[in-house]
């Protein structure tokens, strides 16, 4: 699943190419993928594309009226822009890859817009979702209401993190960051670089950690993400930018899928075991 930097990836790039385009078609090839009414979007202006988490948040306008497109692209979604204008871009999971010829048969939702270019959402397991929401739906949607504090915003202080933390104090770390309606935005690979650089073992209970790993875990998750926005997202789930380069923090990545591979800190192998169902990476010797 991409996570918050594969996301503001596809959000700095929808902003670039579809601000201020007019949406003159919505086709939908599978109903259960577009909640609400297509005729909400069709005349509409893109005005914004705004993200919480990993929801992708686009502003429209139409006569004077806000409504929203929220899209989320859950395991295996992608969004690829065509034009004949602009740069073209393909974001999202690799399969089937993104420069396969769209629409393909992965293909849900396509959006066109009065200039003639395209925004094409695919899902090949049909997780993700597109909405079509009014202002007063968009205050109501439950994932909006519940979704956790977002990392690089200013809310994010270290006393909020604090709170959040004493609230907690039996879940491991691992869980507690993984959960959306805490900290916005991290999955796995985030988590298991920021608790390394954080030198705190994803196992250790949240009640367990002293002011100084707190303090050292707060740093590290905005460390983490800006890096990782830095450099496009990962490239393992072929996130390519808009000027189609591939992302590239995976290849920085300390402890994700490097199990067994020499710790970049201390040379010793990176361990890699199944926590609570998901794959899990550290260093035995640099976390404690
Ligand atoms: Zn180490």
């Amino acid at each position: 699943m991409p996570e918050l930097p594969e996301v503001e990836t596809i959000r700095l790039g929808l902003k670039k190419t579809i601000i201020d385009q007019k949406i003159s078609h919505v086709e939908v090839l599978l109903a259960k993928m577009f909640i609400g009414e297509v005729s909400l979007a069709i005349g509409s202006v893109v005005k914004s594309v705004g993200r919480r988490g990993k929801l992708l948040l686009i502003e429209l306008n139409k006569n004077g009226e806000k409504g929203w497109i929220t899209i989320h692209l859950k395991m295996t979604g992608q969004l690829l822009f065509r034009s004949k204008t602009r740069a073209e871009f393909g974001l999202g999971h690799p399969i089937p890859p993104l420069n396969t010829p769209v629409p393909n048969k992965s293909t849900k939702v396509i959006f066109t817009f009065e200039s003639g270019d395209v925004l094409y959402f695919n899902d090949i397991r049909t997780f993700g979702y597109v909405k079509a929401l009014t202002e007063l739906e968009l205050k109501a949607e439950p994932f909006l209401l519940s979704v956790g504090v977002e990392p690089l915003s200013e809310e994010f202080t270290f006393e909020q993190f604090e709170k959040l933390l004493k609230k907690s104090p039996r879940l491991h770390i691992k869980t507690f960051l993984l959960d959306q309606t805490k900290v916005a935005g991290l999955g796995n690979i985030y988590t298991d670089e920021a608790l390394f650089l954080a030198r705190i073992l994803p196992t250790r209970l949240v009640g367990s950690l002293g002011e100084d790993e707190r303090l050292r875990l707060f740093e590290a998750i905005q460390e983490v993400l800006r890096a990782g926005i830095e450099l496009h997202g990962s490239s393992k789930t072929s996130y390519v930018t808009v000027d189609g380069a591939t992302g590239t923090f995976l290849a920085r990545a300390a402890v994700y899928q490097r199990g067994g591979k020499p710790c970049l800190n201390c040379g010793r192998p990176i361990t890699k075991v199944t926590f609570r169902g998901r794959g899990t990476h550290f260093c035995e010797n640099c976390q404690t």
